[in-house]
């Protein structure tokens, strides 16, 4: 079992690499002082090019072949280090120039959508728009690598097996559902307001709540950012970056960011002494958001939940609010119904943007008009429509339809789970889809797991419930 060792030893470097690139992400955002943020770029490049130079390296082909007719090798492990020799060719078929030259431009891009979004100066946002427009070329160019359309090979990457054909399908019937259901609500009530969690509670605030949701500090450390997220820095380090937000938002952000987190630590103890290979990986984003948005919109919108937390009037607040729309110029401020009006304008444009029907001159009036037609609302400054996600700077095209993927996803799971507590649902997940995710596409594993593929009925009937009275 030489051989095995050696491998063994290959995927821990390869581990190694990526949880420092993960590291200096995390200090980027957190810690570090914008000057130093060229020389921090130069080092992401450096790591991200040795991941790509030791993914690519026939030393690597060889052991993983080795290892492959290993006579003593279980079935598990042949799975996996097949998915592995797999994923080798699959990335040999394209040059490592366009993985470099990805990189080049995908480091560069957070600082540039940063300085174009807070200034709206023309200058900034054409500096933003030149960088994205090599990662759009670069993508067409990966695309045709494996003989794709660019859109189609963008949402494989996030979520394997998702098309535009299945997306139209999927988005079509969910549109037709929500319009429906925003014709038969007849009142929402106004927004009550909650206190915002000032920096100085957010860790205590943060911890109590991760407690409660099942989340051990020996594993979880909490952060200040703008945008929060969750990180993976190593088996036993799950980083959650929050901000400062009214309690109603905070607790919904942060049950969101520790679906994340418990979904990516489920996923290291299942890597076992075989790091970074398919049982521990992310085999779909889709799935991963599922996992976080459980936890944002089933768990702790559950009376049980919410009786275990504070005083009388926050309770109300909270179950209050949770069926209140409220159509928002921003994604992220939107209520749980309108916010897939807005995924869904999302994957209109990149479909457009990345099939060349429209450039990226263009993005910004046409998210303008769509947000003007279907909310009523017209962003003003750029920073309010095409500017305000990040998703868009380090080239994550076909991300979007991940979360409301995940949306309809974690309803089906809802649904399937029947008349259980929310502490019985946290456990549901781990044992029945979390300990299998990494090793199926998303529609095989909503089979196995709930007996039919995935479909929008689920979620447009959670929603109808939660906001028709
Ligand atoms: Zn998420």
């Amino acid at each position: 079992m030489k051989a095995y060792e050696e491998l063994k030893n290959y995927l821990k470097e390869i581990k190694y690499l990526e949880d420092i690139s993960c590291l200096l992400y995390w200090d980027q955002d957190v810690n570090m002082p914008e000057g130093n943020t060229d020389y921090r770029n130069e080092q992401f490049e450096y790591v991200s090019n040795k991941i790509d130079e030791m993914n690519r390296s026939p030393k690597y082909k060889k052991l993983l072949e080795k290892v492959l007719n290993l006579k003593k090798l279980g079935v598990g492990d042949k799975l996996n280090i097949q998915y592995l020799l797999d994923d080798f060719n699959d990335l040999a078929k394209m040059p490592p120039e366009l993985s470099k030259a990805e990189t080049k431009y995908m480091v560069k891009g957070l600082d540039l959508w940063q300085k174009a979004k807070e200034s709206n100066s023309k200058e900034d946002i054409e500096k933003y728009k030149e960088n994205l427009q090599h990662l759009i070329d670069i993508k067409r160019k990966q695309a045709a690598c494996y003989d794709m359309k660019p859109y189609d090979y963008c949402l494989d990457a996030f979520d394997e097996g998702a098309t535009t054909e299945k997306l139209d399908t999927f988005f079509t019937e969910l549109k037709e559902g929500l319009m429906n259901i925003l014709k038969d609500i007849n009142t929402g009530g106004e927004l009550k307001p909650t206190r915002k969690v000032k920096e100085a509670d957010l860790e205590i605030n943060a911890k109590m709540i991760a407690e409660k949701l099942g989340a051990d500090s020996s594993w979880l450390k909490f952060g200040k950012t703008v945008h929060p997220y969750q990180i993976t820095l190593g088996p036993s380090d799950k980083r959650i970056a929050m901000n400062e937000e009214p309690m109603y938002d905070f607790l919904h952000t942060l049950a969101h960011e520790i679906g994340h987190a418990r979904y990516e630590h489920t996923m290291s103890i299942m890597g076992g002494d075989l790091p970074g290979t398919a049982k521990s990986s992310i085999y779909s984003f889709a799935l991963h958001e599922s996992q976080s948005l459980f936890f944002e919109n089933h768990i702790v919108k559950n009376d049980a939940f919410i009786n275990s937390l504070g005083s009388d009037s926050f309770k109300e607040i909270l179950r209050h609010n949770n069926s209140v729309l409220r159509p928002s110029i921003t994604r992220l401020e939107s209520d749980e119904l309108t916010y897939q009006l807005h995924i869904i304008i999302r994957y209109e444009i990149e479909k457009m943007l990345l099939a060349g029907e429209i450039s990226l001159d263009d993005v910004r009036n046409v998210w303008a008009n769509k947000y003007e037609k279907t909310f009523g609302l017209y962003p003003e400054k750029e920073s309010e429509g095409w500017l305000q996600d990040c998703h868009w700077s380090d080239g994550s095209f076909g991300y979007f339809p991940c979360y409301t993927i995940g949306h309809a996803i974690a309803a089906q799971l809802r649904a399937k789970m029947g008349d259980i507590g929310y502490e019985d649902q946290i456990r549901w997940l781990v044992t029945n889809f979390q300990l299998h995710a990494s090793m199926y596409t998303t529609d095989k594993l909503m089979k196995i797991t709930t007996g039919e593929s995935l479909n929008a009925k689920y979620l447009i009937s959670h929603l109808r419930k939660r906001f028709v009275k």
